[in-house]
């Protein structure tokens, strides 16, 4: 009787897991590479954003690689639960997708594919807020021209970059490259990974695969 209590008492641990994750991937995305691509961009309604990182998304991730999506439809975005961090948001987590907007569809969509899968742990202002508040603690850029790297459409090696992200972060990042319209390669994405509070930056247990090769370009925006 007991060994059956234990076991069904297992199962539920299981099944109520199933949802959960082992850690985010809060990612930057810099901004010159997504609009100078075949599929261009257009600006938000509050105009040219400012030449930086910006936000793109704080993903609940497993440790194998893969990730959870859409998990739960019931739990759709709310405007009104992030009208406070709006302004905030316009600054840094600008959407770039046409036809030009204020930001909420392309936040809607990072609630209802991602944060619905970390809403065990982050409601979705804590979702919303947490991200802006990792932000503020990884300056890419910065890092980046602290180290002689500049957004002045030279090439730069990938492991400088990396290192230089290291340097100033503290944790290594993984990168992602897109093709300019010319077919250039050029850093599009920065990944770090965040414990699943949402709080700490970790170093990363799995990256995503690397598409960069050894030297990429850094676009000017
Ligand atoms: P995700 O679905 O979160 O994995 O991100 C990929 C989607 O987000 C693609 O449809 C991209 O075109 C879109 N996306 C990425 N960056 C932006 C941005 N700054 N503004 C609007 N959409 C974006």
């Amino acid at each position: 009787m007991k060994a059956l209590f234990l076991l069904s008492l297992s199962l539920l641990a299981v099944v109520s897991s199933a949802q959960d994750f082992d850690f985010f991937y809060f990612v930057q995305q810099w901004p010159g590479s997504y609009c100078d691509t075949k599929r261009s961009c257009c600006y938000p309604v509050t105009g040219k954003p400012d030449p930086i990182f910006t936000i793109h998304g704080l993903w609940p991730n497993y440790n194998d690689g893969s990730y959870p999506s859409n998990c739960d439809r019931q739990n759709d975005f709310d405007a009104r639960e992030i009208e406070d961090l709006e302004k905030t948001m316009q600054k840094y987590w600008p959407t770039l997708a046409c036809p030009s907007s204020d930001g909420l569809k392309f936040w809607g969509h990072e609630w209802d594919k991602h944060g619905t899968c970390a809403e065990s742990q982050l409601d979705q202002h804590s979702y919303f807020l947490s991200a802006l508040n990792l932000y503020k603690k990884a300056n890419i850029l910065k890092s980046l021209q602290d180290a002689g790297i500049e957004p002045d459409d030279r090439y730069y090696s990938v492991e400088s970059i990396k290192q230089a992200i290291k340097r100033g972060v503290g944790f290594t990042p993984g990168l992602e490259c897109n093709k300019d319209e010319s077919g250039n390669q050029q850093i599009s994405e920065v990944y770090l990974c965040v414990d699943t509070s949402g709080q700490e930056f970790i170093e990363c247990p799995t990256f995503p695969r690397i598409s960069c090769r050894k030297e990429v370009q850094f676009p000017s925006f």
